[in-house]
C-alpha cells in the first residue's frame, strides 16, 4: 500500500486516499474481485487506476460512454499514465496504430466500449495480452433494473470466461439498490467480491430548496453573483429550456442549451462549449446526463422539481465532482407538481402509476419539509445519518416563518367561483392581477368584484398561492390538456366558516461560527489571483485541446490562490499537482503566481505542509533577509530588481556595479529566481561542463556538505555553478 500511496502523490498529486479508496485498492492488489459502490465524485477512478499501474499487465476498462473516453484518456496521459481507448470514433488508421501500440505494451490502461466485446477479434487481441484486471465502470448498466441498462454489458461475463487466464474483475457504480447490486455480482460473475459501499453523503454540496416569486429573476440574480462559475440549470421540458435559454442569451449571458429535440451536432457542440468553459451556463433537460465528466460544475439549479429524488440526487450530484463546495438549488413551485403529474399520466403505463406517484410525493415532501434536507435525502436512500442538522442546507440555514393567507385564499376561491369554475390557473391569475387583456374584456371579467383584487402581487406569486391551494386539496385541477380549476367542497370551510389557512416560508438564519457544520471547509483564497489562474488554465487548455478541468481542477487553483506556491517544491504540495502536471504547467503557473505576489506586495507566509524539507539552496545562496524555512518572501524583493536588470540584457558584473552589490549576491538573486521557476537562463554564465561532477558530488555527499566541498572540486568551479546545479539537481529529482 505504500506504493499505492506514493503513486497517488506522484501521479495525481493527492496527499491521502478518500474513504474506501485504500481498502478497494488493497483488496485488488491482493488479487480479489471488488465491487465499489460510491456516489458521484467520490473518486472511483483512482480505485482502479492506481492498481492498474501496480499490476504487472494491462487493465481493460469497460465504460459505456464513448463521449467520455477521450477526456478520461487525455486526463490520464496528462498525469503521465499511459492509456488509450478503442471505440467507434477511431479512424481505421488510428485503430491500427492503437492496436500496434497495444501489442507493444505501450499502455497500462485501455478503455473499451462494451459493444467491442461481441467481436472475436477483440477477444483474440485480449488473449495476446497479459490482462491483469478488467474493470467495469458504471456497472449498474448490466442490470435491467438500473436506469441505463445496456444489453452489451451482459457479454462481459462471457468474455471473461473466454480468456486464457481469468483476470481480477473490479466493478464500480453509484447506484446502490439491492436488486442492482445483486445483478452486478451475479451477471458479471464476480467471484466472492470484496464489496464496499461508502456513504451517500456529499459534504461539499450545499442543498437548497427555494420558492422564489419569480424563478427567472432568481436565476438572473444568482448567475449575476456567480458569473464566472460553471453551472447547469435543469428544466422539466424542452420548451422551458428554449425559453430560459433565449431569455439568458438576450441578456448577454454566456449560455448553452441541450435537449433531445436538438440535432446531434448541435448537442455535441453545446456540450463541448460547456466542457471547455467557453460557455458558463448549461440550460438542459435531463437528456444532458451521464456523459458529463466536467469536474468544476459549481452549481446545479433545478428550475423545476424533477419527478423523484433518485433523479434529483443524480442530477444535482453532477455539481462539485472535484470536491470543491458547490450549490444544488431546487426552485420549487406548486405548478411543478401539476406538470409532473401530467408527465406521469403521459409516459407510464397505468400499473406503474402508484410507484411514480409515491416517488413524486416523496420529492414534494422534500420541497416542503422544514427538517434538514441532507438528512432527508440520506434517509431516503436508507442511510442513518448521525446528525439531526447538517447546518449546511437551506433548511438548517433558515428559519420557518408561518404566514396567515386566509384572506388571499378567500380572494382566489371566490374568483374561481365567480368565473363559474370553467377556467385554468392562467386566466384566474390574470383576473386577480387585473390584467387588461382582450380576452378578459371579451368575457366581461373586468366587471367581476374579484377583478384586480390581488394587483399588488406578481403573477408568479398569485399562481403559487393557487397551486398551494391545489396541493392542500381546496381546489381541484380537472381535465388533461387544458385543466380548469374547480372548487373542492372543503373550500367552503375557508369561504364560509373562516377556516384559517397558513403557509410556511423560509427566512435566512445566521449560524454562529462555532456551530459544527456538515460541510467542507472553504479556503480563504485570493479571488483576483484565482481569476488570473482560471484564465491561464483556459488558455493552456485551448492550446492543448483538452478541457480546462483536466489541466487543473478548481480545487488546485483555489489552493494556489491560498498558499501562493512560488517554487517547485511548494507547487508540488498543492492538491492535484503531480510530477507530470508540474513538469508541464508548473513553471508557467509559478511564474504567474510570482508576478502576482510581487505586483501586489503579498508576503507569502509559509508552506502548506509545515514539515516539508528546507529549501535546499537556502544555505548556499540565502541573503540575510531570508529565513531558512520561508519560501519566496518577495515583498519589495531585491532579487526581482536584479532579475529585471538581467532580463534586460545586463551582465552579472554590470548589475553588480549598477546596484553596488557584490557579484556573489547578484548570483544568489538570480539562482533564487531560477529556483522559483521564473524565466531566467543562466546557462551562459555557468560552466555547463561541470554538471556531471557536481551531480556526482551531490549523490555522494548530499546537499549539506556542498559549501566545504568547493575546496575539493576543480578550482574553476564557481559558487554560481554549484548553486545553479544544486537547484537543477533538485528540480530533476522532483520531476
Ligand atoms: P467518480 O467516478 O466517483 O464520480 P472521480 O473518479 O471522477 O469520481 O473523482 C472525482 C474527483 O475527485 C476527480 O477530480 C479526482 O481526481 C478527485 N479525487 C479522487 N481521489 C482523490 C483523493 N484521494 N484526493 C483528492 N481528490 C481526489
Amino acid at each position: 500500500m505504500e506504493n499505492a500511496q506514493n503513486l497517488l502523490k506522484k501521479y495525481f498529486g493527492y496527499e491521502s486516499f478518500r474513504p474506501g479508496q485504500d481498502q478497494i485498492i488493497s483488496h485488488i492488489l491482493d488479487g480479489e474481485d471488488c465491487l465499489g459502490i460510491m456516489p458521484t465524485g467520490a473518486g472511483k477512478s483512482v480505485c482502479y487506476q492506481i492498481p492498474a499501474m501496480l499490476l504487472p499487465g494491462v487493465t481493460i476498462v469497460i465504460s459505456p460512454l464513448i463521449s467520455l473516453m477521450k477526456d478520461q484518456v487525455d486526463g490520464l496521459n496528462e498525469i503521465g499514465i499511459p492509456a488509450t481507448y478503442i471505440n467507434s470514433t477511431l479512424t481505421d488508421s488510428e485503430y491500427s496504430q492503437t492496436i500496434e501500440n497495444i501489442l507493444y505494451n505501450v499502455y497500462k490502461i485501455i478503455y473499451v466500449a462494451p459493444e467491442r466485446l461481441n467481436s472475436d477479434t477483440f477477444i483474440n487481441l485480449l488473449n495476446r495480452l497479459d490482462v491483469s484486471m478488467i474493470t467495469i465502470d458504471e456497472a449498474h448498466c448490466v442490470s435491467q433494473w438500473g436506469h441505463d441498462f445496456r444489453p452489451s454489458y451482459r457479454e462481459i461475463a462471457n468474455v471473461i470466461l473466454n480468456l486464457k487466464k481469468r483476470p481480477i474483475v473490479s466493478a464500480f457504480t453509484a447506484t446502490a439498490t439491492q436488486i442492482v447490486k445483486d445483478d452486478i455480482i451475479n451477471l458479471l460473475h464476480l467471484s466472492n467480491p470484496f464489496t464496499l459501499t461508502t456513504g451517500f453523503d456529499r459534504k461539499n454540496l450545499n442543498f437548497c430548496v427555494e420558492i422564489p416569486e419569480s424563478k427567472k429573476d432568481f436565476i438572473i440574480d444568482f448567475i449575476e453573483k456567480n458569473s464566472k462559475d460553471s453551472g447547469i440549470i435543469y428544466c422539466l421540458t424542452r420548451k422551458t429550456v428554449d425559453n430560459l435559454y433565449e431569455g439568458l442569451l438576450n441578456l448577454g449571458y454566456n449560455v448553452s442549451k441541450y435537449h433531445g429535440g436538438m440535432s446531434e451536432n448541435a448537442r455535441t457542440k453545446s456540450q463541448e462549449d460547456f466542457t471547455y468553459d467557453r460557455t458558463q451556463i448549461m440550460v438542459a433537460t435531463n437528456a444532458f446526463g451521464m456523459g458529463i465528466d466536467k469536474s468544476n460544475i459549481r452549481y446545479v439549479i433545478h428550475y423545476n422539481m424533477p419527478k423523484d429524488l433518485e433523479s434529483y440526487y443524480q442530477e444535482a450530484g453532477r455539481a462539485g465532482r472535484d470536491g470543491d463546495n458547490s450549490k444544488c438549488i431546487l426552485l420549487f413551485s406548486r405548478a411543478d407538481i401539476v406538470t409532473n403529474k401530467f408527465l406521469i399520466e403521459q409516459t407510464t403505463s397505468d400499473s406503474n402509476h402508484k410507484i411514480e406517484y409515491d416517488k413524486l410525493n416523496d420529492i414534494i415532501d422534500y420541497c416542503n419539509t422544514d427538517k434538514c434536507l441532507r438528512k432527508y435525502i440520506l434517509e431516503y436512500f436508507d442511510e442513518t445519518p448521525t446528525f439531526d442538522d447538517c447546518n449546511n442546507c437551506s433548511n438548517c440555514l433558515s428559519e420557518i416563518e408561518t404566514t396567515d393567507i386566509t384572506l388571499d385564499s378567500k380572494k382566489i376561491l371566490s374568483c374561481i367561483k365567480r368565473m363559474n369554475e370553467r377556467f385554468g390557473s392562467g386566466l384566474v391569475t390574470d383576473v386577480l392581477k387585473g390584467s387588461k387583456s382582450a380576452k378578459i374584456k371579451s368575457f366581461g371579467f373586468d366587471n367581476l368584484s374579484t377583478y384586480g383584487i390581488m394587483s399588488e402581487y406578481t403573477k408568479d406569486t398569485i399562481k403559487d398561492l393557487i397551486y398551494f391551494l391545489i396541493t392542500e386539496g381546496y381546489i381541484k385541477c380537472v381535465g388533461d390538456k387544458y385543466p380548469i380549476l374547480v372548487l373542492d367542497n372543503s373550500a367552503n370551510d375557508i369561504l364560509f366558516k373562516d377556516k384559517q389557512v397558513l403557509i410556511k416560508r423560509k427566512i435566512e438564519k445566521i449560524i454562529p461560527k462555532n456551530v459544527a457544520t456538515n460541510s467542507k471547509e472553504e479556503l480563504d483564497y485570493d479571488n483576483n489571483l484565482f481569476e488570473i489562474l482560471r484564465s491561464l488554465r483556459k488558455e493552456i487548455a485551448e492550446i492543448n485541446g483538452i478541457p480546462p478541468f483536466i489541466v487543473f481542477t478548481d480545487v488546485s487553483l483555489k489552493e494556489m490562490s491560498t498558499y501562493f506556491p512560488t517554487n517547485v517544491e511548494n507547487m508540488l504540495e498543492i492538491s492535484g499537482v503531480g510530477v507530470n502536471k508540474l513538469e508541464k504547467y508548473g513553471n508557467i503557473f509559478i511564474e504567474t503566481i510570482n508576478k502576482y505576489v510581487v505586483e501586489n506586495n503579498i508576503e507569502v507566509q509559509g508552506r502548506k505542509v509545515k514539515n516539508s524539507k528546507d529549501s535546499l539552496v537556502s544555505d548556499s545562496i540565502s541573503d540575510d533577509t531570508e529565513s531558512k524555512n520561508a519560501p519566496a518572501k518577495v515583498k519589495e524583493d531585491t532579487r526581482v530588481v536584479s532579475y529585471n536588470l538581467y532580463k534586460d540584457g545586463n551582465s552579472i558584473d554590470e548589475i553588480s556595479k549598477v546596484r553596488g552589490l557584490k557579484r556573489q549576491t547578484i548570483e544568489g538573486h538570480l539562482v533564487k529566481c531560477y529556483e522559483l521557476g521564473m524565466d531566467v537562463d543562466l546557462e551562459k554564465d555557468i560552466h555547463v561542463e561541470f554538471e556531471g561532477i557536481i551531480f556526482d558530488a551531490i549523490d555522494n555527499l548530499g546537499f549539506d556538505k556542498l559549501r566545504p566541498l568547493k575546496d575539493f572540486l576543480p578550482s574553476d568551479v564557481s559558487y554560481l555553478d554549484i548553486n545553479y546545479f544544486v537547484v537543477k539537481y533538485k528540480k530533476n529529482r522532483l520531476l
